[in-house]
């Protein structure tokens, strides 16, 4: 199975990013676009925002405010989805075929994949993954192309089985969504297979026959986490949600009556907001809180910054499997087959167009992943 040799290592991880259009609450405070960013080169360049009245044309050194500098990354992609009426507005399809359609060849290959939007709260990550409905982002246009493919398969040699399952991964706990929320938070256990490694036990996980089902039961988990977020105090922004679709590809060969199986995993995580990573103010529950889900996103970071490094070696290499750090957060510790190794792994660090602070810890967040 997949016996294909490895690709050149650091070649399976692609980052990009994707700054959003202002709401209506920036566009009210006037605010100023800082990011701009060059299709050719997919440079992104953040300008700092001027200087407060009192500070303008004083040295550095004499300022009182911070003064701020201009920085510029680059990275695999950068996707303008600021102003639509820029000829190079990215559009949630421009966004799926440039990334989204990419990796779904891979999983029909029996490789698996995995995606992630990692940003502050209202920075697009929602936006990016699910999108709306009149807008559908990243996870549903997956799925829509997945049921294409397998319906419009003529090789009568291969059947196709699909699974779904839906968990969050808030405060190191494992949550299941696609089960009703309890009064009392039901937490599952993570064990480790021999042959498969890591895994939540007793995860729901329900075989779906076409694209509708499929939403149905997204709608599910998004309802389940949405409701815990009113009800908790938006835990949505605090818990990195994990959508994993299997699919299962059985190939018989009526000539020896023999079937093989490929089995590919698709991930598609929405992280929590990463302004969560700083706990400088917090205090008790929301300090353990806050430095579990620092732990979470600073170890993905380091993960995919070590499968990102050329002088990494090669995944599966004694050297590899002491350097990369799954083992340090929930997070990345489940969804290890999916990252390294013949896996794709995709970041998108999405944007807020005038921000400057947390955009910078975001392009510097995912520089350091590429
Ligand atoms: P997050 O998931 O990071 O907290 P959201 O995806 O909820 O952020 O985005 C915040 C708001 O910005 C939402 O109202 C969303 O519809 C809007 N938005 C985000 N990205 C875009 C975009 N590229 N184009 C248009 N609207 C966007």
């Amino acid at each position: 199975q997949n016996g294909v040799a490895s690709p050149t290592p650091g070649g399976n991880v692609r980052v990009v990013v994707r700054v959003r259009k202002f709401l209506p609450r920036e566009i009210q405070r006037n605010a100023e676009c800082l990011i701009a960013m060059d299709p050719h080169t997919q440079m992104t360049k953040l300008r700092a925002p001027k200087p407060s009245p009192d500070d303008e044309g004083k040295p550095k050194s004499q300022a009182r405010g911070k003064i701020l500098e201009d920085k510029a990354f680059v990275f695999d992609n950068s996707f303008w989805s600021h102003d639509e009426a820029d000829e190079h507005y990215a559009t949630q399809e421009d966004v799926y075929n440039c990334l989204g359609e990419d990796f779904l060849d891979h999983n029909f290959e029996g490789y698996h994949t995995c995606i992630f939007a990692y940003g502050q709260t209202g920075s697009g990550k929602s936006y990016t993954m699910m999108g709306t409905p009149e807008q559908p982002g990243l996870i549903p246009r997956t799925c829509e192309d997945l049921f294409e493919r397998i319906e419009n398969s003529t090789n009568p040699d291969i059947s196709y089985n699909v699974r779904v399952s839906y968990f969050e991964v808030y405060n190191e706990h494992v949550r299941d969504l696609l089960v009703p929320r309890t009064e009392t938070p039901y937490y599952l256990r993570i064990r480790e297979s021999p042959s498969d490694g890591p895994y939540v036990k007793d995860l729901t996980e329900v075989t779906v026959r076409n694209f509708t089902e499929l939403m149905k039961f997204m709608r599910k988990g998004d309802m389940s986490r949405t409701v815990a977020s009113t009800k908790m105090n938006d835990t949505s922004s605090r818990s990195h949600a994990v959508f994993t679709i299997t699919l299962k590809q059985i190939h018989h060969d009526f000539s020896t009556d023999e079937t093989t199986e490929r089995t590919a995993r698709i991930r598609l995580v929405d992280l929590a907001g990463s302004e969560r990573a700083k706990s400088t103010e917090a205090t008790g529950q929301r300090l353990r809180e806050g430095s579990n889900i620092n732990k979470s996103l600073t170890t993905l970071g380091r993960v995919i910054a070590a499968l990102a490094d050329p002088k990494q070696g090669r995944q599966g290499t004694r050297k590899a499997k002491d350097v990369v750090p799954y083992r340090d957060s929930i997070l990345t510790w489940l969804l290890k087959d999916s990252l390294g190794g013949n896996s794709k792994t995709a970041m998108i660090a999405c944007i807020s167009p005038s921000d400057y602070e947390e955009t910078l810890s975001t392009l510097r967040y995912a520089d350091q992943a590429k």
